[in-house]
């Protein structure tokens, strides 16, 4: 199988997250995206964060209508932060035989230097740097394919980078928490589901 995860916090997830799995879904036609929600991501304070539950059951309820994508356990599940690396590693185990494709915003990768192992990460897994607005793709950055819509890309064994520079969702998880703590309508930037969620368990008021 070839496997897309997309990690996060998904505090809440907003359609930028679905806009970049689909996007990358489509374009290295995948079998499976995994979203993958963080227990508690390792540069964030706990305490500022909703539970690993609640962000779980959002992610379950945005991804249910697309038939590739999956709400996976595997990090919200431990007691303690799991790393990418990790998490990659253990996808190899349950998944054998299987080519993965790290879907992470050009925001993130940014600093790809500081995760944990990232050399061991670089041959886990190809990645797939979705464009962010506001965040430039690093120039100094070698071995980047730069892939544009509409591009019907096959990945395997080996270990690529690539960019698609097209994606263009201005939207972010901070900017609907101060949106709804204000009051305002986020209605445009989170499925249904995930809204009325939020608003059965008061969720960021
Ligand atoms: P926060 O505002 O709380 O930091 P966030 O909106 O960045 O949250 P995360 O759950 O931290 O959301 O993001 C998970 C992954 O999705 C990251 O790789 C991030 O870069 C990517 N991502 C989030 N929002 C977008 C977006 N609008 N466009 C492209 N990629 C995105």
């Amino acid at each position: 199988m070839r496997i897309a995860i997309l990690g996060g916090t998904f505090d809440p997830i907003h359609k930028g997250h679905l806009a970049a799995a689909r996007t990358v879904a489509r374009t290295f036609e995948t079998d499976e995206v995994h979203f993958v929600p963080a227990f508690t991501p390792p540069h964030k304070a706990p305490a500022e964060i909703t539970s690993p539950f609640h962000r779980f059951a959002m992610v379950a309820l945005a991804t249910a209508p697309f038939d590739k994508f999956r709400t996976s356990p595997v990090e919200s599940d431990t007691r303690e932060p799991r790393y990418s690396v990790d998490t990659l590693e253990l996808m190899h185990r349950t998944y054998p035989d299987s080519s993965f494709l790290f879907i992470a915003g050009t925001d993130m990768y940014q600093d790809i230097e500081s995760w944990k192992d990232y050399r061991r990460l670089f041959e886990l897994t190809s990645f797939a740097v979705v464009h962010r607005p506001g965040f430039e793709m690093r120039d100094d950055f070698t071995d980047v394919e730069v892939i544009h819509e509409g591009a019907a890309v096959t990945f395997g064994d080996a270990p690529r980078v690539f960019h698609l520079p097209a994606l263009d969702e201005d939207v972010s998880s901070t900017r609907i928490r101060s949106a709804l703590k204000q009051g305002g309508d986020v209605g445009h930037w989170i499925p249904e589901p995930v809204y009325a969620y939020i608003r059965k368990h008061k969720l960021y008021e």
